[in-house]
């Protein structure tokens, strides 16, 4: 297991909560686990930094995750993925044995653009209120924004005096940015491509060369909501998240330049299209450009997996929607 300090930890107070047990005053409580009339469990913080319960009669000592494995009588392993996922805390990174990120290593560069020319913001991971804020705002489970901000592709910053939530990759020849409040910027605008990008860039390019399967979304929102299904899917068992990317163009109109895909090893490619003219007619060009003979590229515009909806984002925050992307996906793949 890896230390990330994006990932929070349950704590003993969110877990009683979670069994129906009256909340912890102080530093004791009843025990859980035998018939407790004088608090006879204590609650501190353990040498690793972590939280301990040790109950007094020797019933149980342990941190918030063995208590959880003892209450639902499963492994530990187990603990950590329903209980983080019951809490909103990302889990796609407990089974790692090293960053996400170490784990993609960046393609060959391609033509190297002038530094001064980049989009330049100060940005950061954010704090835990922007990760619900935003994910809350984009309908979507917090552990997709956690593994957005952990790949790299999502960073928290000030943009024109506001809060700001910007879509970028390392290679930091594209950024753009959207409110945080959910409002536009002015007039119908939502999302405003910073000065100096690159606004045929693919994000996440080089951070998927070592992928099977690569996501392509058109925008920044259908970019955290393939997160979030990624991050389900992993919650699922359904695929190793390793080995699935998450890339984006900013528009339908964009087109990726093909010397930045060459460096690509994807077998398997998913567009995942907006289901309006625009969208269709974007998909097929994206198409195109990523055709080559050890790919697979699909279409899956967001109608063709729930009626009526327009886009991924649609589809992942509906009700049912995660598990008809992924019942679609198995179809497409096989079909
Ligand atoms: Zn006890």
């Amino acid at each position: 297991m890896i230390a990330n300090p994006l990932l929070r930890r349950a704590t003993f107070s969110e877990l009683f909560g979670l069994l129906g047990l009256p909340p912890i005053k102080g530093t004791s409580c009843p025990c859980p686990f035998h018939e407790d009339k004088n608090p006879s469990c204590s609650v501190f913080i353990g040498a690793n930094g972590h939280e301990i319960a040790k109950c007094f009669k020797g019933c149980f000592c342990g941190d918030v995750y063995d208590m959880y494995a003892r209450a639902f009588r499963c492994d530990r392993k187990t603990a950590l993925m329903e209980l983080n996922h019951k809490l909103g805390i990302a889990i796609a990174t407990f089974q790692l044995d090293r960053p996400l990120h170490e784990r993609f290593q960046p393609a060959p560069k391609s033509t190297q653009r002038d530094e001064r020319l980049r989009p330049s913001l100060s940005l950061g991971l954010g704090d835990n209120r922007m990760v619900v804020d935003l994910s809350t705002l984009r309908r979507i489970h917090e552990g997709g924004v956690r593994l957005a901000l952990e790949r790299g592709l999502l960073g928290f910053g000030d943009y024109m005096g506001r809060p700001a939530w910007v879509m970028k990759d390392r290679s930091g020849m594209l950024m753009q940015a959207r409110r945080l409040d959910g409002r536009t910027w002015f007039r119908d605008t939502k999302a405003i491509t910073l000065k100096g990008s690159d606004a045929n860039h693919l994000l996440g390019v080089q951070e998927a060369a070592e992928a099977d399967l690569l996501f392509v979304c058109e925008g920044g929102p259908d970019m955290l909501a393939a997160h979030a299904l990624v991050h389900e899917m992993a919650l699922l068992k359904a695929a190793d998240p390793l080995r699935i990317a998450v890339t984006g163009l900013m528009g339908a109109s964009m087109r990726p330049r093909r010397a930045t895909l060459a460096g690509l090893k994807a077998k398997r490619v998913v567009i995942w299209s907006h289901a309006d003219e625009a969208g269709r007619d974007g998909a097929k060009e994206w198409k195109r450009c990523f055709w080559s003979k050890d790919r697979t590229v699909d279409i899956i515009a967001a109608d063709e997996i729930l009626a009526g909806l327009k886009d991924l984002n649609d589809v992942v925050s509906a009700e049912g929607g995660l598990a008809a992307i992924i019942k679609k996906l198995m179809e497409v793949r096989h079909g």
